[in-house]
């Protein structure tokens, strides 16, 4: 799927996650900084493709993705991965951890909207036809529904016609449907 696709299914995400859990209180620093989180996390596992729209927004990005590329595998290896998702969660933790005195943001929290994002960016590479190599090193890509036949090519009509409006259309009933809620944590959770 495209990058604004993963970013906007990763944010829609993040939304239902926040608003179905009990609201947590946090500092406008924090949620700043985990909304960004959210959306790098959405995009990052696609940083094994030298074409890849994060790299893009880098200077010098796509020079320093095509070096990265091959340590990484080609496109959707590891990083599309339960193994890849394990490492990067715990690795993130770590740097998260190493970074907490610096910044005075909750990392908990942090850690938790990119992994939201990154997961989510699985969850949609699964509904495309190719898949994801989900048990890598296993050479078996798994997709939902298992017929790839019955699955969407990624950045084709039906993501762009019906896929990303239909997540603008469910970001917006989340926000409706829960209007008070949302309403709640931004005047009574978000601590300026
Ligand atoms: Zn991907």
């Amino acid at each position: 799927m495209t990058g604004r696709t993963h970013d906007l299914i990763g944010f829609t995400a993040l939304t239902a996650f926040v608003l179905y859990q009990p609201l947590q209180e946090m500092s406008l620093a924090t949620g700043i900084v985990a909304f960004s989180a959210n959306f790098a996390g959405a995009l990052s596992p696609d940083l094994d493709e030298p074409t890849a729209s994060a790299w893009k927004k880098i200077r010098g990005g796509s020079t320093f993705g095509k070096l990265l590329a091959p340590i990484l595998g080609s496109h959707r290896m590891i990083s599309h991965s339960l193994l890849g998702t394990l490492l990067v969660g715990y690795l993130l933790k770590l740097l998260l951890e190493a970074m907490s005195g610096v910044l005075l943001v909750d990392m908990t929290i942090v850690w938790w909207a990119f992994m939201i994002g990154y997961i989510s960016h699985l969850i949609s590479d699964a509904v495309t036809k190719e898949g994801i190599p989900l048990f890598f090193p296993i050479p078996i890509n798994i997709g939902i529904p298992p017929f790839s036949s019955l699955r969407i090519k990624s950045g084709g009509l039906i993501e762009k016609s019906i896929i990303f409006p239909g997540f603008i259309i469910f970001e917006g009933y989340l926000i409706y449907a829960n209007y008070e809620k949302v309403l709640e944590f931004f005047t009574e959770y978000v601590k300026r």
